[in-house]
């Protein structure tokens, strides 16, 4: 008999918790609504008096400057074959060799000209505690191949330090990882593949195929990063995908990395 969590878990798959309400987004969108309001009601009055048009620039700048911190995330996955059967290898983490399915890499937070900010907030370190409720969920789709073996922590404070603290306006740690997880879950890669006839059997698929079939699943263009094994093949190693700088919405990529795929690429088992 099916029970009614079931029932929700089929009709929902992807937790609530993973999509929380932002109030500090909502507070910078009304925020830019009062600034756009000011900037509408703001006439080339030679009476004006000077300290409401500083006041407003002031403000128009803060304005600015938290829409303006970064452009776009790159929502970046990992398939663990490719990790793991380079020339440097990989250990399995403590919890346990992971299922064969993408794993999650970061959320990164970029510019449109292709750069991106790191390292943003040396004074907000990584904090567990933070993410209680979400650890299980993590080490099961974001786990760490990193060599030696560890619990994830390692490699989630990693990503935290270097691109979360880049987004703190918009994603306090907790959302930070609930929506990458959450992201991890919309976009079932390993399933638009399979759909398309490509599976991680160690065969080799055009690159052209890989994309297209990623574009059918998930609805957005993917930049395919390859790596290369042991015996020098290129092979299908992390799938890039844009969101908003809200961190909500998948979008289309601003702009794509660099890097060079062959144009037929294997798909290692794992
Ligand atoms: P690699 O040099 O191996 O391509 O990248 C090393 C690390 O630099 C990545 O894991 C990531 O942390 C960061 N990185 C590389 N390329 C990009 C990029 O295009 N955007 C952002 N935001 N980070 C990147
Ligand atoms: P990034 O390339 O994101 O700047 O840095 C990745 C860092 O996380 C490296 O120091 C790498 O050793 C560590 N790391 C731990 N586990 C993993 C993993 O499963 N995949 C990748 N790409 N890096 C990992």
């Amino acid at each position: 008999m099916i029970d009614s969590v079931s029932i929700s878990a089929i009709n929902n798959p992807i937790p609530k918790y993973l999509f929380p309400p932002q109030p500090k987004s909502i507070q910078q969108k009304q925020k830019q609504q009062e600034v756009a309001k000011e900037r509408h009601m703001m006439k080339p009055s030679s009476g004006a008096p000077i300290i409401l048009f500083q006041a407003l620039v002031a403000l128009s700048l803060a304005g600015l400057s938290v829409s303006k911190d970064f452009d776009f995330f790159y929502f970046v996955q990992q398939w663990p074959g490719s990790y793991c059967d380079t020339k440097q290898s990989c250990c399995y983490p403590t919890t346990g060799k992971p299922a064969a399915d993408f794993g999650v890499h970061g959320l990164w937070p970029n510019y449109n000209d292709g750069t991106y900010p790191s390292n943003c907030d040396s004074s907000a370190p990584f904090d567990q505690s933070k993410v209680s409720n979400l650890i299980t969920t993590m080490q099961k789709e974001w786990p760490t191949l990193a060599c030696p073996s560890g619990n994830g922590v390692t490699f989630w404070s990693h990503e935290w330090d270097k691109h979360g603290t880049c987004s703190e306006e918009v994603l306090d740690q907790h959302s930070y990882f609930a929506r990458a997880l959450g992201f991890k879950a919309q976009t079932n890669i390993l399933q638009a593949l399979k759909t398309a006839g490509i599976r991680p059997d160690g065969g080799s698929y055009s690159l052209s195929s890989i994309k297209s079939a990623i574009q059918s699943g998930v609805g957005y263009t993917p930049f395919v990063e390859c790596n290369t094994d042991e015996s020098g093949n290129s092979q299908l190693y992390q799938v890039y995908l844009c969101v908003d700088n809200s961190g909500s919405n998948l979008v289309e990529c601003p702009v794509f990395p660099h890097g060079k795929c062959g144009s037929q690429i294997e798909f290692p088992s794992f």
